[in-house]
């Protein structure tokens, strides 16, 4: 059996101020106060993980121990079938752009392209199908963990479509839909959501709900 949380402060392993108000709002119900890592001043480790569990994993246990608190990380990215996974572990790498001035930025429309370029060289009815994976991990100071593992299978459409959401949302469209996460209402992404997934299984774990 894993270990609770029961309630009380939890750090957030996350520098993203979106990713902190989303997650505080869906554990404040069960008496959790979360904090981020970034409001403490840790430090950000490299994901130097293969799979989104080890990555999670890297995240959480280096919150938990720089800050002697229980942490929660997040891992997350597209896994495309006919590409054995790829982008994977590494979506957010594959929109990384150096402009000419050396400024790093991320280009979401790039990112896209490429999946849907490498998709077409493996042939003409080829396999569109792909899966949004979440894996959410609760590490204590003592290393004592734990993972769960949410998904939302889907195809890939092209061109991308809608100016709702986030980075691939345009060109996914999620289990017996027709219109891409990018095209839905957020509310209606939330519902059928990788991270729901991981969210739900996390609350049924620590909570019982
Ligand atoms: P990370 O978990 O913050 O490292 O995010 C990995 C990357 O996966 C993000 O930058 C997005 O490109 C992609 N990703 C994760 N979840 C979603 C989603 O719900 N919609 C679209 N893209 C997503």
């Amino acid at each position: 059996m894993t270990r609770k949380l029961g309630g009380g402060s939890l750090v957030i392993a996350t520098h993203n101020a979106g990713k902190l108000k989303e997650i505080s709002a869906l554990l404040d119900p069960y008496g959790m106060k979360c904090i981020s890592a970034g409001s403490l001043g840790l430090p950000e480790p490299a994901e130097t993980g293969t799979t989104f569990a080890q990555n999670a994993l890297i995240k959480a246990r280096a919150a938990a121990q720089a800050s002697g608190l229980a942490a929660l990380a997040d891992d997350s990215g597209l896994c495309v079938d006919a590409l054995n996974g790829r982008p994977g572990v590494y979506t957010a790498d594959w929109a990384e752009r150096q402009h000419f001035e050396g400024e790093p930025g991320r280009d979401w429309y790039m990112a896209m392209g490429k999946v849907e370029g490498l998709l077409q060289q493996t042939g003409p009815d080829t396999d569109r199908g792909a899966a949004f994976h979440c894996v959410l991990a609760v590490a204590w100071p003592d290393g004592e963990h734990a993972v769960y593992e949410g998904k939302c299978s889907g195809t890939l459409t092209w061109p991308p479509r809608g100016e709702l959401g986030f980075g691939y949302d345009p060109v996914f469209v999620p289990e017996g839909a027709d219109q891409t996460f990018a095209e839905i209402d957020p509310s209606e992404k939330h519902a059928v959501s990788h991270r729901a997934d991981a969210f739900a299984k996390l609350v049924a774990d620590q909570f019982g709900v």
